[in-house]
């Protein structure tokens, strides 16, 4: 995948694209591998990096959502059950089972989360990952040494998925490459072009340059997340989105040794609450706090902190403090409004449709484990918005980018699935490559030099945060590699000691925002 190859593309004037994307996130991404899977001519234009916004800040689950279980809504678990067993066979590399342990301090916790998990893994079906069983005390000590022992009487045991949301987003950018579409990043859509009141294309700036250029195409979809109103087609168009921020600290494993995570399933404010294991750290989380405004960069609050802290403190025998916290961060649910719902818990997180009159086709909702079946209901309805012609889906079965069938998860380079090889020779050919960024993180410099030759890494917080994940895990020791990650970069991508100051002094500013004081 290759930013300048993309761009030549989009510079033919006289290339009519089928299908245009805006936005890089788990949505877009869906959509752009859809239509490019089912052979249209597919570009995907991303204002700032792929999974720069909420795509970057999920809790990592693949998950059928057992809240939504407790609400009754039986068929978005089903369905997200279903994409969560497709998506462990369509990306190995990335997607895990994981063992979660709901503890019970009460007589009543046992029984009756105990049917609930029976419930969730017989609408798994065929594409369960593990039976659920209830755990005694002593069992639910051994899974977690760490639970906060007092009145502990036992706990019920279930599984789901857990995956790298950042690096699925990079890998199906490649997957969109590799089906002959064109992503770029750092490309922001500024407005539409319209002939006749209908869709025709769109124009967009690029961000490295300031170049602006017209695209032509069939259709467009608007994949922009929390910036998905309809302002782009009518000004005075309505808005449908309501940002809710969820933030996740990230702990020490010592808070968490062992495999299995942690699910509360009922926080004071009515949520559930996870504390899981992910690259040998443990993110806790989340929250649930409505916004008026969507951003690009998300702040958490202090009573967020505070509330997760205490939490995590309760289910805990180590109760976490604000100096044990490695990086914080915050994400925006793009959640759809309906009248009259003050409490955005209580907004669907299904998908949503909107076809515009001028032919803008907006989905927004969902969530991560769900991109592929959003993308899928996108373009069978773009496809019969452009009458292009009618062809099937085929994501079903289709290989993300980087697919691998035995993942050796001991491995640092697992995540890099099938092109881990080529990181490999890379390293045999340059040795210093082999280096360690820094001696608590598993990444090597090779992943820098990989991620601005394979993976459009144009930025030290696009190798940081998201190519890797050491701004989410350890937010200080990213501060510090920053100038070496920077040095790498301007090699690889040609660029001054003007820019590599620059982009230490952006990045350090950008990094505090992940630390707490
Ligand atoms: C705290 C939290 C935890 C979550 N945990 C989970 C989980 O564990 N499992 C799960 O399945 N789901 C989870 N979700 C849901 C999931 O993360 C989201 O549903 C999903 O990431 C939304 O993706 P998106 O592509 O719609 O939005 P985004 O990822 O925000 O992507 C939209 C993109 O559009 C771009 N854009 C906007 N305007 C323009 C423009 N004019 N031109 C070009 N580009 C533009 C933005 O830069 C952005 O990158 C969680 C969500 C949150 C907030």
């Amino acid at each position: 995948m290759n930013r300048d190859a993309s761009l030549q593309r989009l510079d033919d004037r006289n290339n009519l694209w089928d299908v245009i994307v805006i936005g890089g996130g788990a949505t877009g991404l869906g959509a752009a591998v859809e239509a490019a899977s089912r052979g249209y001519r597919t570009i995907l234009l991303e204002q700032h990096d792929f999974a720069k916004g909420t795509s970057s800040r999920s809790t990592k689950l693949v998950h059928g959502g057992v809240r939504y279980l407790r609400q009754g809504d039986v068929s978005l678990v089903i369905e997200a059950l279903r994409e969560r067993g497709l998506l462990m066979r369509n990306a190995p590399h990335l997607v895990r089972d994981r063992a979660f342990v709901v503890p019970s301090y009460e007589w009543w916790e046992g029984p009756f989360y105990g049917v609930g998990m029976k419930v969730y893994d017989a609408l798994a079906g065929r594409l369960g990952i593990g039976k659920s069983q209830l755990l005694s005390r002593t069992e639910t000590l051994k899974r977690i040494p760490t639970v906060e022992p007092k009145a502990l009487r036992g706990g019920v045991i279930y599984y789901d998925g857990q995956f790298d949301d950042s690096r699925l987003a990079i890998n199906l950018a490649q997957t969109l490459a590799d089906l002959g579409g064109a992503p770029v990043n750092y490309m922001k859509v500024t407005g539409l072009v319209k002939t006749a009141g209908m869709v025709r294309g769109l124009r967009a700036l690029d961000v490295e340059n300031g170049r602006e250029s017209e695209i032509k195409s069939r259709v467009v979809i608007n994949a922009t997340g929390v910036f998905a109103d309809l302002k782009m087609d009518e000004p005075s168009g309505p808005n449908i989105i309501r940002p809710s921020q969820g933030v996740h600290l990230v702990l020490d494993k010592a808070f968490l040794p062992g495999d299995s995570a942690i699910m509360v399933p009922h926080t004071d404010d009515g949520r559930v609450l996870f504390a899981v294991p992910w690259h040998d750290r443990v993110i806790v989380g989340t929250t649930d706090t409505p916004l008026d405004e969507p951003s690009l960069e998300p702040r958490a609050l202090d009573g967020e902190v505070e509330f997760i802290l205490k939490h995590a403190g309760r289910y805990m025998d180590r109760d976490p403090k604000r100096s044990d916290v490695l990086s914080v961060f915050a994400g925006l649910r793009p959640l759809v409004t309906a009248a009259n719902h003050h409490h955005t818990a209580a907004i669907s997180r299904d998908h949503h449709l909107f076809i515009s009159r001028s032919g803008l086709v907006t989905i927004t909702g969902g969530k991560w484990t769900t991109y592929r079946k959003m993308g899928e209901d996108a373009i069978d309805q773009a496809a019969l918005v452009a009458g292009l012609d009618e062809r099937q889906s085929r994501t079903r079965s289709l290989r993300v980018h980087g697919w691998l069938k035995e993942v050796d998860r001991a491995d640092p380079l697992h995540v890099y699935g099938s092109d881990a090889k080529s990181i490999r020779d890379m390293i045999a050919a340059q040795p210093p490559l082999g280096e360690r960024l820094h001696s608590r993180w598993p990444w090597v410099k090779a992943a820098v030099v990989w991620a601005a030759r394979h993976e459009m890494a144009r930025t030290v917080e696009d190798v940081l945060a998201r190519r890797t994940r050491a701004l989410l895990l350890d937010a200080r020791a990213s501060i510090d590699v920053a100038p070496m990650v920077a040095g790498l970069l301007a090699a690889e991508l040609g660029l001054d000691d003007a820019w590599r100051q620059a982009q230490v002094r952006d990045y350090a500013a950008l990094a505090k925002g992940y630390l707490l004081d």
